[in-house]
């Protein structure tokens, strides 16, 4: 067992295994210059504070700049009239106004999704989606946001898009809190509103952590971003440092955490974080964030047909989280490329959840959102970079259907799983 890591400390998760080394199959857009100035939305307003201070300029001029940064419009420092030119040519020198350098916008589900590609200073690309939800019943219209916490992500989970194109870098605060401020402009263009932020964009969070406690508590602050905090999920696929410190100020977010299997061997397949922090230990970690905090923890589970569905698996699962404070979301597999599987079918999930509700779970089944524009993160980012060639995909997608044919082995080497995934015909190249 490896020591565990500082979550502060930004993190590659080091392939153990031979064959992950042939990972990931996406080559890395070669990335630009950076721009030293740090954006000034990343600034908490005490920073914004003394930077004034030290100008000696009079503190309501901080206060005017943090006005027009969160006023929901899109200012330059040049457009900040109210501003001496020397204050705005002295912020200009030091902050961008912006991280991202240019958006652009895709529409699904006839408008009620939209997916941006967000180009940075660096010409790395990562992305962030808006879902809209009508107005039902006593029920407000809502629209989620869901933002990116890292350029790709070295977790490499391997139904994930973002686990196909590696780790690049880290974002820093701003970059993750200008993800929100766009889409509340674009919102605020028809008098709407960002009512929800998660954290499921591409990345681990939690190994950010740092940038991602900065961005939530800039989003929530009522004098910055100003959403409620109970509208803010971070979805983490365990890490166990992570969900400690995030358990030390204990916020009022919604933790969720993408849990996948109850049984080692199989989580080791579809999460492999768990060779570092097993599901027991991160199931442990989430209750006392819930205890801390009096809020329940979400369990995402996504369905894979044939993989991590089965009667046992819903047992497992069931065992795992009974009597916890905990809700389950389950979740058809989005279908990506460089992986043979599919999603479980609806008598499946309808089966599956059945156990978990039968242990007194709560749980709920997601519908997938923007699958035609590709809404798991990642997959956009994936059509720029490089392809892979097909013999590349074709040995990835033989990799895969060996290590899970071994896990299912190890949990029942009569189940019918086991039999399916064995069977030669499931290993075909696009
Ligand atoms: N890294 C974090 C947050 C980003 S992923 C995490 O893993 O929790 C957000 C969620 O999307 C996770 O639950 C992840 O498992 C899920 N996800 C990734 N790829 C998916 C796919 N192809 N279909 C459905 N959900 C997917
Ligand atoms: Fe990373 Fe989450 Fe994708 Fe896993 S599911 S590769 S942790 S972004």
């Amino acid at each position: 067992m490896t020591a565990p890591m500082d979550a502060r400390t930004p993190t590659i998760v080091q392939p153990r295994r031979s064959e992950d080394r042939a990972l990931p199959l996406i080559d890395a857009p070669v990335a630009g210059q950076r721009d030293p100035r740090p954006g000034l939305s990343g600034l908490s307003t005490e920073a914004l504070r003394e930077w004034f201070a030290e100008r000696r300029a009079p503190s309501f001029r901080a206060q005017q700049v943090a006005d027009q940064l969160w006023s929901g419009r899109d200012v330059s420092f040049a457009e900040m009239r109210t501003l001496p030119a020397g204050l705005r040519a002295a912020l200009d020198a030091d902050f961008r106004s912006d991280t991202v350098a240019h958006t652009s916008v895709r529409p699904a589900d006839e408008g009620l999704t939209e997916k941006a590609l967000h180009v940075l200073d660096d010409r790395r690309t990562i992305e962030s989606v808006l879902m809209r939800y009508p107005a039902r019943g006593l029920r407000r219209e809502r629209a989620t946001i869901c933002i990116s916490s890292q350029a790709g992500c070295a977790v490499g989970c391997p139904f994930c898009a973002t686990g196909e194109l590696g780790f690049w870098r880290d974002l820093s605060t701003a970059e993750i809190v200008d993800q929100v401020r766009f889409w509340s402009r674009r919102l605020a263009t028809d008098g709407r509103r960002v009512t929800n932020v998660v954290f499921m964009g591409m990345g681990e969070p939690l190994l950010n952590a740092e940038a991602v406690i900065e961005a939530a508590a800039a989003i929530s602050d009522p004098q910055r971003f100003g959403l409620g905090a109970r509208h803010i999920t971070i979805s983490t696929s365990g890490v166990v440092p992570g969900i400690e410190q995030l358990t030390a100020i204990a916020p009022q977010y919604t933790l969720a955490v993408s849990l996948h299997a109850a049984r080692a061997g199989l989580r080791d397949v579809l999460v492999p974080l768990n060779r570092r922090w097993p599901a027991e230990q991160v199931v442990t970690a989430a209750t006392r964030y819930a205890h801390a905090t009096g809020r329940r923890v979400t369990y995402e589970y996504v369905m894979i047909a044939g993989i991590n569905d089965t009667p046992a698996d819903a047992a497992q699962t069931a065992e795992l989280l009974r009597g916890r404070l905990a809700h389950v979301n389950l979740i058809p597999m989005n279908p990506v490329a460089h992986t043979p599987w599919q999603p479980s079918d609806a008598g499946r999930i309808g089966a599956f959840a059945d156990v978990l509700r039968a242990a007194g779970l709560h749980t709920t089944v997601r519908r997938n959102r923007g699958t035609e524009i590709g809404a798991a993160c990642g997959q956009l980012a994936a059509e720029l970079a490089a392809q892979p060639t097909p013999a590349a995909v074709a040995r990835r997608r033989q990799i895969l259907v060996e290590r899970s044919a071994v896990a299912l082995r190890g949990a029942d080497a009569s189940s019918e799983a086991a039999a399916m995934i064995d069977a030669p015909a499931v290993v075909t190249s696009r």
